[in-house]
C-alpha cells in the first residue's frame, strides 16, 4: 500500500501531538520506541490502541518504581514494610472511591480487570435475578450473566432510542424480582458515548439496578457513581494508563456482602474452624476482601491509584479538549478520503471518547492494519473487537455468513467484514 489516503489521515493523528498549539501530552512509556519500515528506515511507533490497552504513564512507573524496594505482604505481617504494603493497598481504594465519585459506603473490591469485576457481580447476583444488556456491549459486558435470565436489547440508534427500549424493556419484566442492567459508558467500537444518567435513572423507576462498564470511559472523561446514580462501576488498570492484571468493581456493598465470596481462601475469610463432625466452619468478611482471597495485587492497586491520581491532576478538562481536537483531526482527514466509512451507531455527530472504527471500500481491515503498520509504524487494531454483534450490526453483515471470530478475506470490492480501529488518549 503506498500512502493510501486513509493511512495519512490516520497517520495525521501523530502529527497533530506534536503540534506546539496542543496541550502536551501526559508522559507515557514507550513514546520514543522506533520500529522498523517495510520500506527501509525505522519511525518512531505511533501507539494508536489504547482502547485495547494504553501505555503506562511514567508518573505511574515512577509511583511504582519508587515503592517497589519497600514492598511486602498485604494484610498478613506486623513488620514495617508489611504494614506500609497495607497501608498503600487500603488507601488505594480511598483514591479510587473519590475519581469515581463513589458514595461514602460503596465497596471498592481489586480485581484482575472489568472482565473480571462483572464476572464478580454476575457471580453475587441475588437468587432470580433478571438481567438486561444491550446487543452492543463488548463481550466482557454481554457474557457473564449466561447463568442469569438475560434480555438482550436491539442495538438503539439514537442515546434516546437506548433509554425508551430499556424503559420498554423493565415495564415488561416480573417487577417482584431483582434486576440489574449492564451498560457501556463508552463503546470501545465506535467511541460514542451511552446516556448513563438517563439509563440508570429509567433502571430506577423499574426497581433494577445498574452497573456501569467504565472500560472505556474512565481513561478518557470523568465518572461520577454518585451524580449519575449508578449502582456499580468497573474498569481496567491497562486501560486506564497502569499495567495489566488489575481492574476494579466498585458500588453497592449489599449485594456483594450477602454473596459467597468469589474466590475462597485467605483473606477472604475471618475466622475458620473444624467442625467436630470433620466439616469446616467459615465466616467470611463483609468488606471488600471478601471477594479478594488471595494475596492481593497491591503493585496493581496502587499503580490504578497513582493513574487516577495523575489523570484528576492533569485535569479532565484539559484531557477532553486534547482529545476532542485529536478526534476532529482524524476524522476530517478521513472525510476527504469517499472510499472510508466511519463506523457509527448515533451518527456523525455524536460525542465520543478518542476511539473511532472504520472501513475502506475494497480493502480487507486486516491487510490495512497491517500496512499501517509496516508502512508507517502505527499500531492500530482490526477485526470485531470483541464486539462481535455490534461491528456486524454496523457492517449490516450476515452473522451466518461469517462463523465466530468473522475476519474472513474481503475481495477488492467486497464489503468488509471486520473493522480497523484507531484509539488515542492522554498520551497521545
Ligand atoms: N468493556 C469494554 C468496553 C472494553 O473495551 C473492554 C476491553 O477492551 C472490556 C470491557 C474488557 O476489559 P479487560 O480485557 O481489561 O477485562
Amino acid at each position: 500500500m503506498s500512502a493510501h489516503p486513509a493511512a495519512t489521515a490516520t497517520a495525521t493523528a501523530t502529527a497533530t501531538a506534536a503540534d506546539p498549539a496542543c496541550a502536551a501530552p501526559l508522559p507515557v512509556l514507550g513514546r520514543d520506541v522506533t520500529v522498523p519500515l517495510v520500506t527501509g528506515g525505522e519511525v518512531t511507533y505511533a501507539a494508536l490502541d489504547y482502547a485495547a490497552s494504553a501505555p503506562a504513564l511514567q508518573r505511574v512507573w515512577d509511583d511504582v518504581a519508587a515503592y517497589a524496594p519497600y514492598y511486602g505482604s498485604v494484610h498478613r505481617g506486623a513488620g514495617y514494610l508489611s504494614q506500609l504494603s497495607t497501608d498503600l493497598f487500603e488507601n488505594s481504594r480511598g483514591t479510587v472511591a473519590e475519581f469515581l465519585g463513589c458514595r461514602s459506603d460503596d465497596q471498592v473490591v481489586f480485581t484482575r480487570s472489568t472482565t473480571d469485576s462483572l464476572n464478580l457481580l454476575a457471580a453475587a447476583l441475588p437468587a432470580d435475578c433478571q438481567v438486561f444488556v444491550f446487543e452492543t456491549e463488548h463481550h466482557a459486558s454481554l457474557l457473564p450473566w449466561r447463568e442469569a435470565r438475560v434480555t438482550c436489547l436491539n442495538a438503539p440508534r439514537t442515546p434516546e432510542e437506548a433509554v425508551q427500549t430499556l424503559e420498554r424493556a423493565l415495564a415488561d419484566r416480573d417487577p417482584h424480582g431483582p434486576a440489574l442492567v449492564c451498560v457501556t459508558g463508552a463503546s470501545n467500537v465506535t467511541g460514542e458515548l451511552w446516556p448513563v444518567r438517563e439509563l440508570a435513572a429509567a433502571a430506577h423507576a423499574h426497581g433494577a439496578r445498574i452497573v456501569l462498564d467504565a472500560a472505556q470511559l474512565a481513561p478518557h472523561h470523568p465518572v461520577s457513581v454518585q451524580e449519575w446514580d449508578v449502582d456499580w462501576v468497573a474498569f481496567s488498570g491497562h486501560k486506564l494508563y497502569a499495567p495489566f492484571g488489575s481492574g476494579v468493581l466498585a458500588g453497592r456493598a449489599d449485594w456483594l456482602t450477602a454473596a459467597e465470596p468469589y474466590l475462597a481462601g485467605g483473606g477472604a475469610s475471618r475466622k475458620v474452624a473444624r467442625r467436630a463432625d470433620g466439616g469446616v466452619d467459615v465466616e467470611w468478611h463483609e468488606t471488600a476482601a471478601r471477594h479478594e482471597a488471595g494475596s492481593p495485587n497491591v503493585i496493581g492497586a496502587y499503580s490504578i491509584a497513582s493513574a487516577c491520581k495523575a489523570l484528576t491532576e492533569a485535569g479532565f478538562d484539559r484531557l477532553v479538549a486534547r482529545e476532542r481536537h485529536l478526534i476532529d483531526t482524524v476524522r476530517a482527514g478521513l472525510a476527504q478520503v469517499p472510499e472510508v466509512k466511519v463506523l457509527s451507531l448515533f451518527g456523525d455527530d455524536a460525542p465520543r471518547v478518542g476511539v473511532l472504527s472504520f472501513v475502506v471500500e475494497g480493502w480487507n481491515s486486516s491487510h490495512f492494519a497491517a500496512a499501517l503498520s509496516a508502512e508507517y509504524g502505527i499500531g492500530v487494531r482490526d477485526g470485531l473487537f470483541c464486539a462481535h454483534p455490534l461491528v456486524r450490526t454496523l457492517l449490516g453483515s450476515d452473522p451466518q455468513a461469517q462463523g465466530a471470530c468473522g475476519a474472513p478475506e474481503a475481495a477488492s470490492g467486497e464489503k468488509s467484514l471486520n473493522a480497523i480501529r484507531v484509539s488515542f488518549g492522554a498520551g497521545t
